[in-house]
């Protein structure tokens, strides 16, 4: 089977909360999401999405996927989209770096291989474990009252697990996570994230004014080593992301003993091919995951299901459907919330259709 064309269509999402707010005054109002399309020469066409959380979380921006598309495009067509492990070899020879444009084709692959083979995705990642998976509601950064004020509706959707937007002040921070405390109940789960927000000392007043309570202390600065300091001082357990996007940063924070829990999301690594890799070493290094990505819609929310569903339970510390997020519905098949948790779908592939009519025409092509 043979690669014939590849094309990627940009798609906006907006949400239905209207803006999503984070550390350092950073905000999205509406993504801007690419949906890449693999086509092959057997019939089998392939789906995967790619969405950065704005071009200011990581080094990755929306119109960076499509420029590095019609960059890497050209070497791929031709290639088996079934041998993943050589198609990654044969992406990052042309194309050093940039594991987010990689990764939406990656995906589609993933989505042809499972068609091809008759299975869903999640069980060529490893095997489908349980009925399904449990989720978060991260909680955009606002006043602690405002931020306190929206757990009873999530939880009234299904949600037990919250992750507090934090990394702002470091007095209203505090506030934030008393606040939000106050609100749960016995099996809820509190995270609070700082997104790199925090500088040093901060991270550390902010975590000893908060000694008494069960919170999960998220990426508190912008650096390994401002992290790994922070997390020395600190009793709370412990959650790396931003800093984790490859194989070698993930060992030495293992030898480090520098997270409890690992933030992985599939475009930081890569895509499904890379992120499994990571996702298998921390099991056999004893290491909970968040598994999730940047953002994304129907098509980005199916690949995070299979990813999730495919790791044993007791690994998965949680993960999320962005999907319930955004307005637009840009695939049927996709995972809906059911309770506060999602299941893989067990159509083969990623199990999804795109809606063609709401992605428009494709704005990269590449077929030679
Ligand atoms: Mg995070």
């Amino acid at each position: 089977m043979k690669i014939t064309r590849i094309l990627a269509y940009r798609v906006e999402l907006p949400l239905h909360e209207t803006t999503y707010k984070w550390s350092g005054g950073k905000s999205v109002t509406v993504f801007d999401s690419t949906v890449v399309r693999v086509e092959t020469d057997a019939g089998f066409v392939g789906h995967g999405e790619v969405c950065p959380l704005g071009p200011f979380y990581l080094p990755a921006y929306a119109e960076g996927v499509r420029a590095g598309l019609r960059e890497l495009g050209p070497h791929l067509i031709g290639e088996d989209p079934r041998q993943l492990a050589k198609l990654n070899r044969r992406m990052d020879a042309a194309l050093k770096g940039h594991p987010y444009v990689k990764s939406g084709i990656d995906i589609a692959c993933w989505d042809i291989l499972g068609q091809a083979t008759g299975m869903p995705v999640c069980e060529l990642l490893g095997g489908r474990y349980g009925d399904d998976v449990h989720l978060y509601r991260a909680i955009s950064q606002e006043t602690p009252d405002a931020m306190a004020a929206k757990v009873a509706g999530y939880r009234a959707e299904g949600y037990h697990r919250f992750q507090l937007k934090v990394g702002g002040d470091p007095d209203v921070d505090i506030e934030r996570i008393r606040a939000v405390a106050a609100k749960l109940q016995p099996g809820d789960r509190l995270v609070a994230d700082a997104n790199t927000g925090w500088v040093q000392h901060e991270a550390i007043r902010v975590a000893k004014a908060v000694r008494d309570i069960d919170v999960y202390i998220e990426q508190p600065c912008l650096t390994y080593e401002e992290c790994l300091a922070v997390r020395r001082r600190i009793p709370h357990p412990f959650v790396l992301d931003e800093n984790i996007d490859d194989l070698g940063i993930l060992l030495r924070a293992k030898a480090d003993l520098a997270m409890d829990v690992v933030n992985l999301k599939i475009s930081k690594l890569g895509g499904l091919t890379k992120i499994r890799q990571a996702r298998d070493l921390c099991v056999s290094m004893g290491i909970a995951m968040t598994l999730e990505d940047s953002w994304g819609g129907d098509i980005a929310t199916a690949a995070i299901a299979h990813l999730a569903q495919s790791t044993p339970t007791e690994f998965l510390f949680t993960t999320t459907d962005f999907n319930s997020y955004v307005t637009v519905d840009i695939a049927d098949g996709a995972p809906r919330r059911v309770n506060g948790r999602m299941a893989a779908s067990k159509d083969p592939g990623l199990g999804i259709r795109p809606k063609m009519d709401v992605l428009g025409d494709p704005v990269v092509v590449v077929d030679r």
